[in-house]
């Protein structure tokens, strides 16, 4: 039997496989502790030998080193289920995940996944190698500097573009102005100006992490996921519009954008680290 769970800033959601079923399962990742989770299903189903986690933070060799939008009891993950059950975990982050998961879609090895959810991520396969860095912290793009803020991140720096550009930095904006909480075209169409300048402010984020991304990497595809998409296809057709000046145009030129047609496409990657063991 395989589990494979998927950790977002919102959702904690799993798939338990076995010879003849799939059984999922989507709870609250606030409310639900990893380790608690993953101890029940192994009280239920003993005959798990692998699980595979992809997870909204940031991950060295079996160990989450930070999580700006959750809370972690045990860091040391792999460590803690590998020396009490006969089992093998892998976790990576969620977007070094996905991106697996979306080249393996597109038949493609050279793609970056640019994700809008709870946080702003993203992940690059270059030459069919995930880029990972020296301690598998490439490409996150939520935590660069971008705008002094009045708001914190959930990683404890006030300037990050996830700030503007993810759920989270909306929900915090809309708090912050007492706003009540609404999607973003909703905002968008709003007639308050507070509200379309959040929007804006998402917007004008949003074309920089693309802009950015396609200037400093090169892809032959920009894929974009995440809740925030999926709920603004519209976004796609705008960011096509406005990239042009907002990327380097010999790579804007060669690169095709589209939208992640996975379900979830972290927790399809998180089925391909048996695999790609993880960084
Ligand atoms: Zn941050």
């Amino acid at each position: 039997m395989k589990l494979s769970i998927d950790v977002g800033g919102t959702n904690l959601r799993s798939e338990l496989h076995s010879q003849s079923e799939i059984v999922c399962e989507d709870v609250s990742s606030q409310e639900n502790d990893l380790i608690d989770f993953i101890e029940a299903k192994l009280q239920s189903y003993p005959l798990i030998s692998f699980i595979g986690i992809a997870f909204a933070g940031q991950i060295y060799k079996g160990e989450i080193l930070s999580a700006p939008n959750l809370r972690i009891k045990e860091p040391k993950i792999k460590e803690y289920f590998e020396s009490r059950y006969n089992l093998i975990l892998e976790i990576d982050n969620d977007l070094n995940c996905a991106v697996r998961a979306e080249a393996h879609y597109f038949q493609s090895d050279s793609v970056l996944a640019l994700y809008v959810g709870t946080g702003l991520g993203s992940a690059f396969i270059d030459n069919g190698q995930l880029v990972r860095g020296v301690k598998n912290q490439a490409f996150e793009i939520g935590h660069i500097p971008y705008k002094k803020s009045t708001l914190a991140c959930g990683c404890g720096k006030t300037n990050c573009l996830e700030l503007y550009a993810s759920a989270s930095g909306l929900n915090k904006w809309m708090h912050y102005y007492n706003i009540p909480n609404v999607s973003l075209l909703e905002l968008e169409n709003s007639p308050e100006t507070k509200n379309r300048e959040i929007a804006f402010a998402f917007k004008e984020a949003l074309l920089f992490a693309a802009g950015t991304l396609i200037t400093i990497a090169n892809p032959k595809i920009l894929v974009l996921g995440g809740g925030v998409i999926k709920h603004n296809p519209y976004l796609l057709e705008w960011l096509k519009e406005s990239l042009r000046g907002q990327a380097f145009s010999a790579s804007l030129d060669e690169v095709t954008l589209v939208i992640s047609e996975l379900q979830n496409g972290a927790i399809s990657g998180a089925k391909l680290l048996e695999e790609h063991k993880n960084g």
